[in-house]
């Protein structure tokens, strides 16, 4: 692997994996990974400090690893088959491996991010990545793609260390987790009123145009100025054009 990965740091911060069903009502499953940014990076958190925060004691929040480019590093706090804290969501803590990434979302983040997601994938199969915003409503993961890290992850050889090694599948977009947000209901479009139904001049007549500009176009005072202008420019165009052929 690219990066160095930490094991030294535990959060007393999750539930065991034996006590998953009661807690959550499901059995720990690894079925997918769910990513989070770690703050506001206006407020400069750093790796260590959110490492060692998600580590505090009888703290209520925990995560599985915390992934920084800076340094290229990793932190494994809770063990994979333990329940983490992170998801805010029964489903998403039971059944997903919780990253903390740094907010920045700059290329080097990315760039490890992606190879510790091939790393999971080899060592807990091709599972999608799910975002923490899908689970509750929330800010997370602020500048994180899903997608992006996704595709990048497939570019990404597995370390030795972790799984089988050397995996690498075809990306599959969809294989991103789709959200479950229901898509908006559209918005009728309203009739046109009868003054936008007022036919273009440049209109054929089968088209309700083609009016004569020879002739004074008969508009009541509820139609268009603009078309009014549009016809008065058209007409002083052809009387000029007119007195020159004349
Ligand atoms: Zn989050």
């Amino acid at each position: 692997m690219s990066y160095s990965y930490d094991t030294s740091h535990d959060s007393p911060n999750y539930t065991p994996e034996a006590q998953a069903r009661s807690v959550f009502g499901q059995p720990r499953v690894i079925k997918g990974i769910t990513i989070h940014h770690w703050g506001d990076p206006s407020t400069n958190p750093t790796f260590e400090g959110v490492r060692d925060y998600l580590c505090r004691k009888n703290g209520n929040t925990s995560a599985h690893v915390v992934v920084t480019g800076t340094g290229r590093r990793a932190a494994c706090i809770v063990n994979y088959n333990d329940v983490a804290w992170h998801s805010g969501s029964a489903w998403g803590n039971a059944r997903t491996i919780g990253l903390e990434l740094d907010p920045r979302a700059r290329d080097e983040d990315y760039d490890v991010a992606a190879e510790v997601v091939a790393d999971i994938r080899s060592a807990f199969g091709d599972v999608p990545i799910y975002w923490h915003s899908y689970f509750t409503a929330t800010a997370c993961p602020g500048k994180w793609d899903p997608a992006r890290l996704d595709e990048l992850s497939y570019k990404k050889y597995s370390a030795a260390e972790w799984g089988k090694g050397g995996w690498k599948a075809e990306y599959d977009p969809t294989k991103v987790a789709q959200p479950t947000v229901p898509a908006p209901t559209p918005v009728p479009v309203p009739e046109p009123t009868p003054e936008q139904q007022v036919p273009s001049p440049t209109a054929t007549p089968e088209q309700g145009g083609g009016l004569p500009v020879t002739e004074k176009p008969d508009y009541s005072e509820e139609n268009n100025s603009l078309l009014k202008q549009i016809l008065s420019i058209v007409q002083a165009i052809f009387d000029k054009l007119t007195s020159i052929f004349k």
